[in-house]
């Protein structure tokens, strides 16, 4: 069997949804597990809501998710332009064939004529779905007035088609009516660009939202119309809010941008997405490399889904916390960037990557990893004026001092040899390790939450440590 053609094809009409990364990762995952190829296309037909920045997005969304094409804009083709815009005189020249076949008739009712008919339906009965009545389809002279292009629907039989997630599916053609193909400025409807293009660029199986299934029927018509097998169909559940809405920005982060500048980790993304409408046994966490693997059309439920925030942040969590999953130097590569724009800066990801393990099982995002990593990167360190006005007092000062002198005296400057010296000292002094704790915390660290003192004390090393002890002994002392 000749490999599987799959697309992805996004309106340019604002930021990339999560619900699209859905429908494109699917088609990418089954492109990549079956050696088939995956195309981007773009459709910017809806030219008042289709803008520049929004391509941008969606490219560089698509980049940083890790979901490559092997055709499309910048990646070219054999059946390009990848942009519906650009392939204008393709619509008109399989429009025009359509019309030479009696398949496709030219309309040239206009707007207000058909609102006429529309409002007289309406006052007769104001239930009734008003369908195009048939004007033109005799229609034989050509009068140089615009028009639009109508598909001649045969509005007898059914569609019947097989879902690769739905079953079957069995639609009669009486729902139809003679849908336009063409506006009058040459601009194809939805239905009829999808298919030119799908049937053009070689599409095998066509993945999407089953917000679509709707377009189905008709999009089959055309294929026969055109003499031409119709790809396969896989539809797939919606995307929810908690509220059982259509998830959108009212329910929280939408777009792929707002994960990215959250600090999720692209791959973390792809699986919470993947656990939309499929399954595999009771497996929640997966690598992208064992998404390829694992995934089918087999597996994908046809129940929608609800958006849960709490569980993606875990999902993030989890692939942060695994190495396997997030290489320490991916890691620390991902999260300098959050450390700059908090201001710190003349570090690099190799010093990170030395400190990632004292936070490593706690910070969820690689937002929360650099504001739990700024104080061994900033110096001095930001201070918490309450903490400090609470532990740095008079009484501290001896006892920071005590501890700096006992690190002092370390025989090396490792985690164990530090907690041994500490130790000594506390025995010696009779102090207990809870007095002592939290001013050196502050004094360290300028707050009170940090990860464990003796690794905080090896990843800033000697002379870092010490001059912090120091300089806070003295601030306590001067209160
Ligand atoms: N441009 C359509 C959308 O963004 C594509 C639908 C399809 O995949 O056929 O919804």
């Amino acid at each position: 069997m000749s490999k599987p053609r799959l697309r992805f094809a996004p309106s340019p009409t604002g930021y990339l949804h999560i619900g699209g990364v859905r429908t494109a990762l699917f088609n990418w995952l089954w492109a990549r597990k079956t050696g088939g190829t995956f195309i981007l296309r773009i459709e910017d037909t809806d030219q008042e809501r289709s803008t520049e920045a929004s391509r941008a997005v969606i490219f560089e969304s698509m980049k940083w998710l890790g979901i490559d094409w092997d055709e499309g804009p910048s990646a070219g083709g054999e059946h390009g332009p990848y942009t519906q815009m650009e392939r204008l005189p393709l619509y008109k020249q399989k429009a025009d064939e359509l019309v030479a076949a009696k398949k496709a008739f030219r309309c040239y009712c206009t707007k207000a004529e058909l609102d006429a008919q529309r409002e007289a339906l309406k006052a007769k009965d104001p239930k009734a779905q008003f369908k195009y009545p048939g004007t033109c389809r005799t229609r034989t002279d050509q009068p140089d007035l615009p028009y639009v292009v109508r598909f001649m629907t045969d509005r007898s039989g059914s569609v019947r088609y097989v879902d690769k997630v739905f079953g079957e599916i069995t639609t009669p053609n009486i729902e139809q009516q003679d849908f336009v193909l063409l506006r009058s400025d040459g601009v194809p409807l939805y239905n009829f660009g999808a298919v030119v293009d799908d049937m053009m660029m070689g599409v095998t199986l066509v993945a999407r939202g089953r917000d679509h299934m709707i377009n189905t029927p008709p999009q089959i018509m055309l294929y026969e119309a055109f003499g031409v097998k119709p790809p396969e169909f896989a539809h797939l559940p919606m995307m929810l809010a908690p509220s059982g809405e259509k998830l959108s920005k009212r329910h929280g982060a939408v777009s792929v941008s707002e994960y990215s500048d959250t600090g999720y980790a692209p791959n973390a993304v792809l699986n919470y997405l993947a656990r939309f409408g499929w399954s595999h046994g009771d497996q929640e966490v997966f690598s992208k490399e064992e998404l390829t693997q694992a995934f089918s059309w087999e597996a994908c439920g046809r129940g929608d889904g609800k958006f849960d925030a709490k569980k993606f942040l875990a999902i993030n969590h989890e692939h942060l916390k695994t190495d396997k999953l997030m290489p320490s130097d991916e890691y620390a590569t991902r999260t300098l960037p959050f450390l700059e724009k908090r201001g710190v800066t003349g570090t690099d990801a190799a010093a990170l990557k030395r400190a990632l393990y004292t936070i490593r099982d706690r910070a969820t995002t690689f937002v929360q990893a650099a504001e739990m990593l700024d104080p061994f990167f900033r110096e001095p360190p930001v201070m918490d004026d309450k903490a400090a006005e609470k532990f740095l007092v008079k009484d501290a000062a001896p006892r920071i001092t005590g501890f700096r002198d006992a690190l002092a005296k370390a025989s090396e400057w490792t985690e164990a040899a530090l907690e041994a010296s500490v130790n000594a000292w506390l025995a010696e002094s009779g102090l207990e390790m809870k007095l002592v704790g939290q001013p050196v915390r502050v004094a360290l660290m300028g707050r009170t939450a940090s990860p464990s003192l003796f690794q905080v004390l090896f990843v800033l090393g000697r002379e870092t440590s010490l001059a912090r002890l120091t300089r806070a002994a003295e601030t306590a002392a001067s209160r």
